[in-house]
């Protein structure tokens, strides 16, 4: 075994909450940080080797450009948001949820690796950037999380990527206007249809100042886009001028078949 593979193995013992956090602290001081992925070395923090950037996905093309949903083949509107005044007016994807792009979030959504939220930051501005430019969003709203998923989970992720998009922007990162009115049952382990009714009603817009505005509301991953509708649409209803959603990946959902599902109820996926 080389000691590049002795963090890697360290890694897929599975432990619980709060250990993951110290254990991941201690083998960062024991070992100088590589690459996030393979572990080889790379010139500097944040970074992937030039073999996994290499590896990354593409973008995904086959879905609405609107409203980001499924749609087999790139469409500035489906059926399901031509006509719908509270639809979103653009969505922008940097990966297809797959491979490396899957590893990485996985990592950053449910293995604590908060810190990788630089890393994607990055990867998504590469991706995106002279798109989200173009776009001139005036706010970036991380998409929120429930009080209580945040005490578990101990940071937003939208809100560490939203944050970096924000900085390159020069956009004001606003997190006090989108809110969660109430949990909702994790998404991943849902239908389609349950998925709608899941997130119906669960956001409210505080305050008047989104009225007017152009918006851009970034979220993590897009599966069915039920989450990404309910929350443009109380934007829209608030007087929001124009809202960009912004996604790091979007899942090619089969009903029944759910990428993330063992993932949230707490395998390692390092
Ligand atoms: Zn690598
Ligand atoms: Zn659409």
């Amino acid at each position: 075994m080389t000691g590049q593979d002795f963090p890697a193995l360290l890694e897929t013992f599975r432990v619980p909450g709060v250990v993951v956090h110290w254990r991941r602290k201690l083998l960062d001081g024991l070992f100088p940080p590589g690459c996030p992925l393979c572990h080889v070395s790379v010139s500097g923090v944040h970074t992937l080797c030039l073999d996994c950037l290499d590896g990354l996905p593409p973008a995904p093309e086959n879905h609405c450009l609107r409203c980001g949903r499924s749609t087999g083949r790139p469409e500035a509107g489906c059926a399901g948001c031509l006509n719908d005044a509270e639809a979103s007016d653009a969505v922008y994807f940097a990966f297809q949820y797959e491979g490396l792009a899957a590893r990485l979030i996985l990592g950053f959504k449910f293995a604590d690796r908060s810190e990788w939220g630089v890393l994607l930051g990055r990867l998504c501005w590469e991706r995106l950037g002279r798109a989200l430019e173009w776009e001139r969003p005036e706010w970036v709203i991380p998409m929120p999380l429930h009080p209580w998923r945040l005490l578990g989970r101990r940071y937003n992720q939208s809100a560490l990527l939203a944050g970096e998009l924000a900085c390159r922007l020069g956009s004001p990162l606003v997190t006090d206007v989108l809110y969660r009115r109430r949990r909702t049952r994790p998404q991943t382990l849902l239908d389609a249809k349950s998925r709608r009714d899941n997130v119906r009603g669960v956001f409210r817009v505080q305050g008047s100042g989104v009225r007017g505005r152009v918006v851009m509301l970034v979220d993590d991953v897009m599966t069915t886009g039920a989450t990404l509708a309910a929350a443009v649409a109380v934007l829209k209803k608030a007087g929001a001028a124009r809202v960009i959603g912004v996604c790091l990946a979007r899942v090619e959902y089969e009903v029944g078949v759910n990428p993330l599902v063992e993932y949230e109820v707490g395998v390692n996926p390092l």
